[in-house]
């Protein structure tokens, strides 16, 4: 459970920026909880209580994924993996090709940093419209893990992001919901 008090305080810091970066985008930039570090606290130990006992490593996905990701890891003293975009990690790794609106991407990790029978969370800051976390659990999958839970900072409502995560039957946490 996420306290009225966390949810109005991250509601007061995360500036909504009207048509970034193109129009029609509401752009919620978390860069703001960064410069309050109690704030940062409070909010890494509220994902810690959501994953604790129940993962055995974090896969963030590029590149606000990383800024929660790294510190749930650490706070629950297991692995941290950095799933990227192509191109940026060095071989051998493995990929997943998904559709974005227009044209695919694809994303990547290193081969063997993530172990069959492993529990994953999936973390990124935000979910929309669940491409990227569901070609990101697709990799975890692939790898021979299971895709144990997921969670986010912000849930953007109306888009059916945790409608393409459903399939993994795993738990799905967001702390705010716009
Ligand atoms: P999606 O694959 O559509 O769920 O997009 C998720 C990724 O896009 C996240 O890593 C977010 O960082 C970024 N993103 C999408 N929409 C927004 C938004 N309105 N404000 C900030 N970041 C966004």
């Amino acid at each position: 459970m996420t306290s009225p008090e966390l949810i109005q305080k991250l509601e007061e810091t995360i500036e909504n920026i009207p048509d970034f970066p193109i129009p029609g985008i509401q752009f919620k930039d978390i860069s703001p909880i960064f410069l309050d570090a109690k704030l940062y606290e409070t909010v890494i130990e509220q994902f810690v209580r959501f994953s604790k006992g129940k993962v055995d490593a974090v896969c963030g996905i590029e590149s606000r994924g990383y800024l929660f990701g790294i510190a749930i890891a650490v706070a629950l003293e297991v692995p941290f993996i950095l799933i990227r975009k192509a191109g940026k990690l060095p071989p051998p790794v493995i990929s997943e090709k998904y559709d974005l609106e227009y044209g695919s991407a694809i994303i990547e990790t290193r081969e063997g940093q993530i172990k069959p029978g492993q529990r994953i969370l999936i973390h990124d800051d935000l979910l929309a419209t669940g491409g990227t976390t569901e070609a990101a659990a697709k990799l975890v999958e692939k790898q021979g893990a299971t895709v144990s839970q997921f969670s986010f900072l912000i849930g953007l409502k109306g888009l059916n992001g945790e409608e393409k995560l459903n399939k993994f039957n795993a738990e799905v946490y967001h702390i705010l919901e716009y």
